[in-house]
């Protein structure tokens, strides 16, 4: 069994696929081509968002936004450190310097609860990260940036398709963030990623930026970054819109049923806590373990691969040590000890995931 499954994915959406990109070699506009603007259209339709901008990944979607945001030097941007170092990595290289809070323990995602705390006279946005495929605490985080006039970049690059108090990610802030990357939950087959905003002048900003701060060909009015999409890879992902609201059903549909069989083989097993009030696209089903690496182990030799995601909070990372003190964000630092996930995607079987829940019910026996 793969730990995700793009195979059987492309054996369903073949036809599609191809007939996408033999169009685009046929007409050979390789940049910005038709192909880019029809994937931005059908993602502004799915979100609600007002714009979207393709980017040539998640990670430049984030230092895009950031650019847009005419980050200064010393300027502060508040994160969790339990991410994909990309959050942390593109405040930095926009001149910043991430804060970090620490995150719920039930979650996983930043707790709003104590973001205030962190915000000084520097503080420039909040980057909360939609971990796992569930959006974050949007509502008190916006809230929190409204009375203190800061921006709101959701890094949402695996949590597109998911749903929040009847709104999709990626339309709930200032800014929101995606990843084609191709095992997120809309991925490409390569690189790509895509901005969501509903401010024109911040659309227009990252627009501009994304090609090297032209405001019209050959005059460059800001500094920019060579941050376009391929035509190609908007055909993959058009391609593969075809079955997305499916995808995202049977993610929801297959999360519950490893709620359901995981609580009733392993009792005591501790799961990712979802709010009532939003879904989790399960970008990774991740469930709490101890003893991680022998059970990753007794996994394995049953056939049934997993991964981490992540093993060290960011300000345990050398290049991040310096954004904070070792013993910060102790639930961070908890998760990334036990976290463990398991394989996901919409054509996993439900053979294959009673063969997961049997295999795991007997690692922890
Ligand atoms: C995948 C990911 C990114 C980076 O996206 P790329 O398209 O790989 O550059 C950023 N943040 C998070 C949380 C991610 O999971």
């Amino acid at each position: 069994m793969d730990f995700i499954d793009l195979k059987s994915q492309y054996a369903a959406l073949r036809d599609n696929i191809n007939a996408r990109i033999q169009k685009v070699l046929d007409h050979g506009q390789y940049i910005l081509g038709p192909e880019v603007k029809e994937m931005e259209e059908a993602l502004v339709a799915y979100t609600g968002a007002k714009h979207c901008i393709s980017v040539a990944s998640g990670t430049e979607a984030l230092l895009i936004c950031l650019m847009a945001l005419d980050l200064q030097p010393g300027d502060e941007v508040i994160t969790s450190p339990f991410t994909f170092a990309a959050t942390a990595e593109m405040i930095v290289l926009a001149g910043g310097v991430p804060v970090f809070v620490d995150i719920q323990p039930g979650t996983a995602n930043i707790d709003p609860t104590l973001i205030e705390a962190a915000i000084t006279a520097r503080t420039k946005a909040i980057m909360p990260v939609s971990l796992y495929g569930q959006v974050a605490d949007m509502d008190a985080i916006n809230t929190i940036a409204g009375k203190h006039g800061l921006a709101v970049i959701e890094d949402a690059a695996q949590s597109f398709g998911a749903s929040y108090n009847g709104k999709k990610s990626c339309n709930l802030s200032t800014f929101g963030c995606t990843s084609f990357f191709p095992s997120k939950p809309l991925g490409c087959y390569g690189d790509g990623g895509a901005i969501f905003t509903s401010d024109d002048k911040l659309a227009q900003a990252c627009r501009e930026i994304r090609t090297h701060g032209q405001s019209q060909r050959y005059l460059h009015t800001r500094i920019g970054v060579g941050g376009r999409m391929d035509t190609l890879q908007c055909a993959v992902v058009l391609g593969k819109l075809d079955r997305f609201e499916w995808e995202v059903r049977r993610r929801l549909e297959l999360g519950e049923a490893y709620r359901a069989k995981l609580s009733a083989a392993i009792p005591g097993l501790q799961l990712l806590e979802v709010k009532g009030d939003r879904d989790c696209v399960w970008a990774q089903y991740t469930v709490f373990v101890d003893d991680r690496e022998a059970v990753q182990a007794r996994l394995k030799a049953a056939g049934v691969p997993t991964a981490v995601h992540y093993p060290r909070p960011l300000h345990h990372q050398p290049a991040y040590a310096k954004y904070g003190k070792p013993e910060d964000c102790p639930h961070s630092i908890d998760a990334a000890q036990r976290v463990m996930s398991l394989p996901m995607s919409a054509d996993l079987t439900e053979e294959q995931q009673d063969q997961v829940v049997a295999a795991l019910a007997q690692a922890l026996a």
